[in-house]
């Protein structure tokens, strides 16, 4: 509506694309007008875009880390990046936020990359620290495996890092698997020929296809937090994650438990013969600083 909305042709056609894109994106086929409350959102998205821009362009964007237990050993093993926006012009922003708008943009290709770096840097201060680690996962969206020279850039950041291409481990969702399948393959084929180990995260949210699993070099399956949830309060996804664990490992795949908040939950997850254990029980996301002292314990 001009001139309540928008004063400027741009503006006007702005509102337009972002309420055609939120019709796209709902499974409903209620009509969307872009009124006050959508402009809003609109407004405080181009702000974090241009947050974004500015981040990147001064390699700014914070990684945290969250430790992974090993239920064999008690020991943190293993650590996944995340990244987070501790402080902008509009205060700390959420990944569940920044994520989606990092993917429509495209930004998160060049973020990943920054991501990367800064986990070559991190795993090179734990080794000049003495503390021994397996390795750190990265998460890949599925935009990164339309990157035709994602392999050069990969191995350019680890090497010029001089980090051990074993030390990383790449976390790709079901969705990404469902929709790349040839290009994550090769990606993967290639990768793990170097020392790259690959992950599948949110098992159990996707489409569960037990097939893209088994055709793709994976080392670690992790299940969502939602069936750790439900499994743990004695739901029938019990007897799933029980005989899921089980057959993964005749696959020589590692399970990941993700979301273990209680000691319930880590109880269940060591009954599942789980190998590894992600969430706030043990250990929550936290800085670099902070996370160095907690795999030193
Ligand atoms: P994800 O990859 O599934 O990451 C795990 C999420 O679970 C993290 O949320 C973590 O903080 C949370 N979590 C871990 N343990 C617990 C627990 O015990 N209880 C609960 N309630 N939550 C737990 P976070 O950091 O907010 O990240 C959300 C999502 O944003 C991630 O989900 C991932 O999809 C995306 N994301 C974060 N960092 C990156 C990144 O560097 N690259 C890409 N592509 N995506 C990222
Ligand atoms: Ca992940
Ligand atoms: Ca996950």
């Amino acid at each position: 509506m001009y001139p309540d909305s928008a004063v400027s042709v741009e503006g006007l056609i702005n509102g337009i694309e972002y309420a055609v894109y939120k019709a796209k994106a709902s499974n409903s086929d209620i009509p969307y007008y872009c009124g006050q409350e959508m402009l809003e959102e609109l407004r405080r998205r181009d702000k974090i875009v241009e947050i974004l821009k500015d981040k990147i362009k001064h390699n700014s964007l914070d990684v945290f880390y969250q430790p992974i237990m090993s239920t064999k050993t008690h020991k943190f093993v293993l650590a996944e990046s995340l990244l987070r926006i501790v402080d902008s012009p509009i205060g700390p922003i959420f990944p569940d936020e920044f994520i989606p708008i990092a993917e429509e943009t495209g930004m998160i290709i060049e973020m990943t990359y920054q991501v990367l770096d800064k986990v070559c840097k991190f795993i090179n201060r734990l080794e000049n620290l003495g503390i021994e680690l397996e390795g750190i996962h990265v998460n890949f969206s599925a935009l990164q495996f339309n990157q035709i020279d994602l392999i050069e850039r990969m191995s350019e950041i680890i090497e010029r890092n001089e980090t051990p291409y074993s030390k990383i481990k790449v976390e790709i969702t079901e969705s990404v698997l469902s929709k790349n399948n040839h290009l994550v393959i090769e990606f993967a084929e290639e990768m793990h020929k170097r020392g790259v180990l690959l992950g599948l995260d949110d098992f159990g949210t996707g489409y569960s296809n037990i097939g893209s699993v088994m055709d793709t070099p994976l080392d670690t399956v992790k299940i969502d937090k939602s069936i750790v949830w439900a499994s743990a309060n004695g739901m029938r996804s019990e007897i799933m994650l029980k005989s899921m664990t089980q057959i993964f490992h005749q696959m020589d795949l590692k399970v990941v438990a993700e979301g273990v908040e209680t000691e319930e939950q880590n109880r269940f997850s060591e009954e599942c013969e789980i190998d590894l254990i992600q969430g706030y029980y043990f250990a929550r996301p936290m800085p670099e600083e902070d996370a160095i002292k907690a795999l030193m314990a």
